[in-house]
């Protein structure tokens, strides 16, 4: 954990309490432009103090987020509760040089003595003589705690505003600001970048790294994320954590392009930038002040235009890998078609179901489409289509598109009765792409019982 002349250094710091959420990835990758922007080194450090609430499980999701994500780090997982050795080191340093000391006080004498007196100094006077009670920090009388934040500038936190607060529980485990600050200073960390909920407690931090002797490290401060409607981001706002962007079909790349838009680039949210571009650019003193908005509306427009920016071969490989399918030609011809049309990998299969499975019994589309002279226009798809014996995108339409003219119908009446049916459904990839795929024989096989089935029933026509 050496820290080389001028490195930067920066970390991840993440409580495992649950999964990894957009907020989080935004700090995770900010670090991670940073660290790379500068040739430094990220350390994943995982903040499981809080016992009941950090799992085993927990840790994993983060991490195989991460993976996913692409966030690769130097050194770590670090284990918080791992380093109690080091927090216990700290600790005993500064009770013996007297910068903190043991209280015998009760929290009920103190919250007494603080309702009377506005801070709780007095009891200094009264210490452990047994070495028994919680441990505080010798905060100054006087002057002010500043907080040199890359992004809010300076924060001043009249010391006077402080307890001589706790930093370790009688039993000697630490709390939470003292083991940050530890790691922090014991890991070489030369600039935290974090959210800015947490900028209430970089004075504290700042205090015990100013009591053991350590340079602090810079800071910035992110603004957290709100939604569409300003408030602060939940699962009210759709897909919250890593793993839902993962099961929706989002793209890494595009999730660390439109993540890394919110709250810093060029001003807008729709600019596509690379993820060299990002690491070239990056600096965390250039993140806005101003809480961000992230808009899943964005981010699948952002998608929509990576997936469509993918080699056909990467994008079916990509496609395969989401469905649990083995890429094949067939797989292949119907990801080629699908590509123009989706946002997300979740929306590639309702778009090429209809290549490798019966068509979707959609009953509402069924009614909509197959009235009037969808029957007619069927029956003239089939003889045209028939008597091809190539049957290719180029020679499908060679024979269907002059059809509408020809019975003097819109496009779309002949079209949509096409594509309801050999897809059950009224949205498709283009429609003699969509035959192309589907090859001659079923193509006809499905035109033919749709025929059947409206000759059948002739569907109501109440706009006729
Ligand atoms: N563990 C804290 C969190 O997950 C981050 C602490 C820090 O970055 O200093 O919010």
């Amino acid at each position: 954990m050496s820290n080389s002349e001028n490195e930067l250094r920066v970390r991840f710091a993440p409580s495992p309490t649950g999964a990894l959420h957009i907020g989080g990835a935004r700090t995770a990758l900010y670090n991670w432009l940073a660290a790379r922007h500068s040739f430094g080194k990220l350390v994943l450090r995982i903040e499981d103090t809080d016992l009941d609430r950090s799992t085993a499980e927990n840790v994993g999701q983060i991490i195989d987020a991460l993976e996913w994500l692409e966030l690769d780090w130097d050194e770590g997982p670090l284990s918080q509760v791992a380093r109690a050795p080091e927090h216990t080191k700290a600790l005993e340093k500064l009770l013996e040089s007297g910068a903190a000391y043991r209280d015998a006080a009760t929290a009920d004498d103190v919250k007494a003595y603080k309702a009377e007196h506005g801070n709780d100094r007095g009891y200094r006077g009264e210490q452990s003589a047994d070495g028994s009670g919680a441990v505080r920090l010798r905060v100054p009388d006087d002057g002010d705690t500043v907080v040199k934040d890359l992004i809010h500038g300076e924060v001043r936190f009249p010391n006077r505003s402080f307890d001589d607060f706790v930093i370790a529980r009688g039993d000697g485990s630490v709390l939470y600001n003292f083991a940050v600050a530890v790691d922090d200073a014991d890991m070489g960390i030369t600039e935290v970048i974090r959210g800015d909920d947490h900028l209430s407690n970089t004075p504290k931090q700042l205090l015990v790294l100013e009591a053991l002797g350590h340079e602090p490290p810079r800071y910035a401060h992110v603004p957290l994320l709100h939604g569409p409607d300003g408030k602060k981001l939940s699962k009210r706002h759709g897909a919250a954590s890593v793993q839902e962007l993962r099961d929706a079909g989002y793209l890494p790349a595009a999730i660390r392009n439109y993540v890394a838009l919110l709250g810093w680039g060029p001003g807008d949210d729709e600019t596509l930038l690379d993820t060299n571009e990002l690491v070239n650019r990056f600096r965390p003193e250039d993140v806005g002040k101003s809480s961000a908005v992230f808009d899943e509306k964005k981010l699948r427009w952002m998608n929509g235009r990576y997936m469509r920016e993918l080699d056909l071969e990467i994008y079916t490989a990509t496609v395969a890998r989401f469905l649990g399918r083995d890429v094949d030609s067939e797989l292949t011809e119907a990801c080629r078609i699908s590509q123009e049309k989706a946002s997300t990998l979740a929306e590639v299969w309702p778009l090429i179901r209809f290549v490798f499975e019966e068509p979707a019994e959609d009953e509402k589309a069924w009614r909509k489409i197959m009235k009037n002279d969808a029957g007619a226009a069927l029956a003239e798809v089939r003889e045209a289509l028939s008597g091809l014996d190539e049957f290719t995108t180029e020679t499908v339409e060679a024979v269907v598109e002059p059809i509408p003219e020809r019975l003097d119908l819109k496009p779309g009446k002949v079209y949509q009765p096409i594509r309801v049916s050999i897809t059950g459904t009224t949205v498709s990839p283009g429609i003699f792409e969509s035959l192309a795929v589907l090859g001659k024989p079923r193509s006809l096989e499905r035109i033919d019982a749709a025929m059947a089935r409206i000759e059948a029933a002739p569907p109501q026509t109440p706009d006729s």
